[in-house]
């Protein structure tokens, strides 16, 4: 979906990338300072990135930048080659700059760009998911974004819609050619995504503009043209329906693909593998502590009774008995807003890391769009609204069957409630965000690493127990363990999944014996592993890269070493891949 380009913007991007050029060369002559050098850099990269837009406006307009929000890009072979050219033309670019005479932001940023471009040819030209991924074409998330973020008044986000919706069926009749071996696991996601979305065309857009203050004629030429639009869709699903299921290729993607994928993607100083085989250690640990707590509480929750001998069934009994402890459905919401100042607190008492008292986090009631989705979420500003409210999703557990609230609760139970807070809201997500919109580096807020930003919220659950959180509460560590042991359990299954084979029947034993989920979670993980690869693992390899970071510069500084310090310089970099982060904060 990201990689097409109109024919009449290709001119204006190679203008564009030849000014970049002959700035470059400017900066060449010898005695050139490492100040022009880097101003010069500078310049390429926003121009670099005004570039990225005019590539790929759909990106642009969920980013915020809204220059291009009329432009539809049709997936034809000539967006693959204007995309190509594009990728060239910047590789070539940035290869004039000695990476050794940049600043450090301005070196990870280099190789960020660098990364992604490498990354997008290989997707192009190897990977080719354009071809088996069905669920890679729809617009319909799109066209809901732009009528339900308030950027620009409504007439023009709805003129914009109209630009992109009368290119629509243009843009299946494209998607349609492309597919070539669809796998069937995408087939059916984008059987499900596209007919689910077809609301936005068939109600949402034309509810809008019947309320809109737009003439009478455009109206009508709107509708019309919505209405085009969603019998392109409808006839994309039955293009997707008429495909002999089983015919294209597996969902699994390879070792080849996966370990190139992780390279790309993860951007780690590990291979995929050493990744895997760190996850099953890590597993084979968790059960030993969990093993040993689980014994010293046994008779505090099971008095004289007998412990089983099966230490992975002993575990289990005690998880059960201690989710038992938990908040009611009235009072779910509350209790998590009650939560955020006394994590504040915390770690302002204990010295953990400086928070922004002027960036406050405003809790609010899931909004309705999101709804479905219970628990809670970051909704953060992006690039170009770096000064944008924070917020905290919390979702409503109104209206829920009894049993499925009573499910829920037991997963959320008071323990797990914590933690979830402090990975999503303080000092997970939100905190590691305020530092990243200090840094003036574009390119890393819309490059971020995944890795980065997901290992932070793991690591920070562990950094907190470690500093007390929660009382050393034998209960408080059993169940972050248990929190621990899905995100390693991610890892395993992504790996064994793509590259190892494994079957359905295997992974739900590994998630409901080895990592104590529900069936329902299990069932829901097993789905997420058949339709993403690689993803699934950024949290425990970004965690595992951080947490081996600390511990080398703990070794190194010694009585020096202080962890506030270590936390905020680690932040200050911005989301930028560990393996960048670590040369530099072992290099000083
Ligand atoms: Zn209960
Ligand atoms: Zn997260």
């Amino acid at each position: 979906m990201n990689k097409i380009l109109l024919p009449i913007i290709a001119i204006v991007l190679l203008a564009s990338c030849n000014t970049a050029k002959t700035d470059d060369k400017n900066t060449k002559p010898t005695g050139v300072t490492d100040d022009t050098l880097n101003t010069n850099f500078k310049q390429y990269s926003d121009k670099f990135i005004e570039a990225l837009w005019l590539q790929e406006p759909e990106w642009a307009t969920n980013v915020g930048y809204h220059e291009h929000d009329a432009i539809l890009t049709i997936p034809d072979s000539n967006a693959h080659n204007n995309a190509l050219l594009f990728i060239q033309t910047h590789l070539d670019s940035i290869k004039k700059y000695d990476l050794t005479k940049l600043t450090p932001s301005h070196q990870i940023d280099l190789q960020m760009m660098q990364n992604y471009l490498q990354a997008k040819h290989w997707s192009l030209e190897a990977l080719k998911e354009y071809s088996w991924n069905p669920s890679s074409y729809n617009i319909t998330g799109l066209i809901a974004f732009m009528l339900t973020e308030q950027y620009e008044p409504l007439d023009k986000r709805l003129q914009s819609c109209h630009q992109r919706m009368l290119k629509i069926p243009a843009y299946y009749a494209a998607a349609k050619t492309q597919i070539k071996n669809p796998v069937n696991e995408l087939r059916e996601l984008a059987i499900d995504q596209n007919l689910g979305g077809l609301s936005i065309f068939e109600k949402d857009y034309i509810d809008s503009v019947n309320k809109s203050a737009l003439p009478a004629e455009e109206k009508t030429q709107m509708v019309a043209a919505a209405h085009k639009a969603a019998t392109a869709v409808k006839d994309y699903v039955s293009f997707l329906k008429s495909l002999p299921a089983g015919a294209g290729r597996s969902f699994r993607l390879g070792k080849d693909l996966y370990d190139k994928k992780f390279e790309f993607d993860i951007q780690s100083s590990y291979t995929a593998q050493q990744n895997y085989d760190s996850a099953m250690a890590r597993k084979t640990f968790l059960h030993s502590e969990m093993a040993k707590i689980s014994r010293s509480l046994w008779s505090k929750y099971f008095g004289t009774q007998a412990m089983p001998t099966d230490s992975l069934i002993l575990i289990g009994k005690l998880i059960d008995t201690i989710s038992q402890k938990h908040t009611t459905p009235a009072e779910f919401q509350s209790t998590i807003e009650k939560q955020i100042p006394e994590l504040e607190k915390f770690i302002n008492d204990k010295k953990l890391l400086y928070l922004d008292p002027s960036k406050p986090l405003v809790v609010r009631k899931e909004p309705a769009y999101m709804a479905g989705v219970a628990g809670a979420s970051i909704s953060a500003p992006g690039p170009y609204d770096k000064n944008g409210n924070t917020y905290y999703n919390v979702g409503s557990l109104e209206g829920w069957p009894a049993a499925q609230a009573e499910s829920y609760l037991r997963e959320y139970n008071h323990y797990i409630l914590q933690i979830l807070n402090i990975h999503e809201a303080i000092p997970g997500h939100y905190t590691q965000l305020v530092y990243a919109n200090r840094s003036p580096s574009l390119i890393k807020s819309i490059l971020g690493n995944g890795a980065m930003i997901e290992g932070w919220a793991v690591y920070t659950e562990q950094m907190m127990l470690e500093s007390g959180y929660g009382n050393n509460e034998p209960e408080m560590w059993l169940m972050w363990y248990k929190w621990n042991l899905r995100t390693v359990c991610n890892t395993i299954l992504d790996y064994s999944v793509h590259v190892n084979n494994m079957s359905k029947n295997d992974a739900m034993q590994l998630l409901t014996k080895q990592a104590f989920q529900q069936q329902a979670e299990a069932e829901g993980k097993w789905k997420r592993v058949s339709v993403t690869s690689v993803q699934l693992t950024s949290y425990y390899s970004g965690y595992k890269a951080i947490y081996d970071l600390r511990e080398k510069i703990k070794a190194k500084e010694g009585k020096k070493y202080d962890l506030r310090i270590f936390n905020e310089k680690f932040l200050s970099y911005g989301s930028a891949p560990v393996k960048f982060i670590s040369q530099l904060m072992l290099n000083q």
